[in-house]
């Protein structure tokens, strides 16, 4: 109860049904104690809990804990007759406020569901109203807070457990709901989806969320690592904003969630793996550069509701790329460029890079077929040549290839390699978009830092930020290379999305930045 007051908690809910035999004895000193207010619950098997006592033993502790004075107790909906039968029983008056509670672990309820069990727990005079189901869709919480806007005959607190449904407890007050739970820290939850009390007072800022609060939030799977919630709400904060911002876990229809939350005051998106494409077809206008790069990863929401989507990847890492060039009185007009990788940052690089006047630009990747496609679809400025081409084209001057077999076929890699328009001995940049060297595998890098040496020592650029210096950077960094690390672009993309929320406002970019690096452990 100390532990739940320090981190923020306003009042404390008490589950006699979870403590163990030795720490049962002490749950009414806790109650009497009144370091802060209490909900008494003993929660049933049948309705998820771990009482392991007869019904009259169970709802006896809920009628010991009215006494001692506890402000609430929380009773089943299907046991609710029967405890005020039981308190009449021992001529006992119900002096605390009454929640009535109905839990359904098997998925989640219908709008329509809600309202009946609603409406029973009215008539069943509950002071308070608590439902909570288990969220099998992102979009479920949009039937919460619909809820929430029809329901208002009794205080209600409803809620979509897992991390499915995470952000109806974090926006519980938006919606106006009696309380949220939440767990002590991040490893003790009651239920699944509970956020730790000090991270949602500190980071969410729950105490400043109220009805008029505009909601942003980013969409990926998994999303419980993305920094973006840490690094927005500070920039929310420090900009004194009426805005908060959620991790949004969505596991199907990218494009059917974005519309579904745009009733409930969302006004703009981040989107990350792996709906960074399908986010597009929700979309009423897309930016012209993001629709040929064929992938976004921010959405905006006019006033009117339309949404309109951008990607800031590419603009972010070719921003980054160009003021190191820069520096050295260079540019990527006319540069040779190589890009390792041909997934969703690749895109996003490989259509900037030539947006900016590049001259060509070689894409290698483990998967030939995706780096062809993606070739084609830039056009005669791209060519494509498979990773294991690529590195063996590099290794072709290495005396270790003395068997004959694998020579020849090396050889002949190698001169696909060439045909696709790689010239192993000059670039003026290298793009890594491969998630070579990320953490945990942080000892791997894409790339020798002989073939760096090779290639005339090009800028080298790395998509991957954890670590912030990979192998390849510190190695390219040794031989002389400039280098520009993934967190520029990190910090750069989340600063584009800042502006294309906040037209009139500036984005505090040493804040962004420092938010990484304290996340990353570098502050
Ligand atoms: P993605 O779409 O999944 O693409 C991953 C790419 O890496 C593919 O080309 C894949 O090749 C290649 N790859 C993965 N493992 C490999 C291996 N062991 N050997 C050779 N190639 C391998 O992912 P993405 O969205 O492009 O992201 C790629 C990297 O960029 C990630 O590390 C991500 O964290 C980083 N990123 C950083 C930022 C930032 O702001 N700094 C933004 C976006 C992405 P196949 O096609 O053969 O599978």
């Amino acid at each position: 109860m100390r532990l739940s007051k320090e981190a923020g908690a306003d009042l404390v809910e008490i589950r006699v049904d979870l403590l163990s035999e030795n720490e049962r004895a002490q749950w009414k000193t806790l109650v009497e104690s009144k370091l802060l207010p209490a909900i008494v619950t003993n929660r049933a098997p049948w309705e998820g809990g771990f009482a392991t006592s007869d019904e009259q033993s169970r709802l006896a502790v809920l009628s010991s804990a009215i006494l001692l004075g506890a402000e609430y107790v929380d009773v089943e909906l299907a046991a609710v007759h029967d405890f005020k039968t039981h308190l009449q029983s021992q001529n006992i008056s119900l002096s605390s406020k009454l929640i009535v509670s109905h839990h359904n672990f098997e998925g989640p309820l219908s709008l329509q569901e809600i309202r009946q069990v609603y409406d029973k727990m009215v008539s069943s005079g509950a002071d308070i109203c608590k439902i909570a189901m288990t969220a099998t869709s992102a979009r479920e919480s949009g039937v919460v807070f619909q809820a929430f806007r029809d329901l208002t005959a009794k205080p209600l607190i409803l809620l979509a457990m897992g991390e499915l449904g995470q952000c109806t407890r974090i926006l519980a007050r938006k919606f106006g709901s009696f309380l949220t739970f939440c767990s002590v820290n991040d490893d003790n939850g009651s239920a699944p989806g509970q956020i730790a009390t000090d991270k949602l007072v500190n980071l969410y800022r729950f105490r400043s969320v109220s009805p008029s609060t505009k909601v942003y939030g980013v969409i990926g799977d998994p999303i419980s690592h993305s920094m973006s919630p840490a690094v927005f709400n500070a920039c929310f904060k420090k900009a004194g904003l009426d805005a908060i911002y959620v991790p949004l876990r969505v596991t199907d229809e990218v494009a059917m969630f974005i519309k579904s939350m745009i009733p409930f005051d969302f006004a703009g998106f981040s989107v990350t793996i792996p709906g960074k494409v399908a986010a597009l077809e929700a979309m009423d206008f897309v930016e012209m550069t993001t629709s040929k790069i064929g992938a976004m990863n921010t959405v905006v929401v006019k006033p009117d509701g339309a949404l309109w989507g951008f990607n800031t990847d590419w603009v972010a890492a070719i921003s980054a790329i160009e003021e190191a060039l820069a520096l050295e009185k260079r540019s990527l007009r006319g540069a040779r460029v190589l890009c390792l990788g041909a997934g969703g940052a690749a895109r996003g690089l490989v259509f900037g890079a030539l947006e900016r006047g590049a001259r060509h630009v070689v894409i290698a990747n483990r998967t030939l077929s995706k780096a062809q496609r993606l070739a084609d679809e830039v056009g005669a400025c791209a060519s494509a040549v498979s990773y294991e081409a690529l590195l063996t084209c590099l290794d072709s001057d290495r005396p270790e290839r003395s068997d004959a077999v694998s020579s020849s076929l090396a050889d002949k890699t190698a001169d696909d390699a060439m045909k696709s328009g790689f010239d192993p001995n000059s670039f003026d940049v290298v793009m890594n978009t491969t998630s070579i060297g990320m953490h945990p595998r942080s000892n791997e890098t894409p790339l020798q830092v002989e073939a760096l040496v090779r290639f005339g020592r090009p800028l080298v650029f790395d998509a991957v930020y954890n670590p912030l210096e990979t192998r390849l950077l510190s190695e390219a960094r040794e031989v002389g290379c400039t280098c520009v690390s993934g967190l520029e672009m990190f910090v750069r993309q989340a600063a584009e999305q800042f502006k294309l929320w906040f037209p009139e406002l500036q984005p505090d970019i040493p804040l962004m930045r420092d938010v990484v690096l304290a996340r990353l452990g570098r502050n």
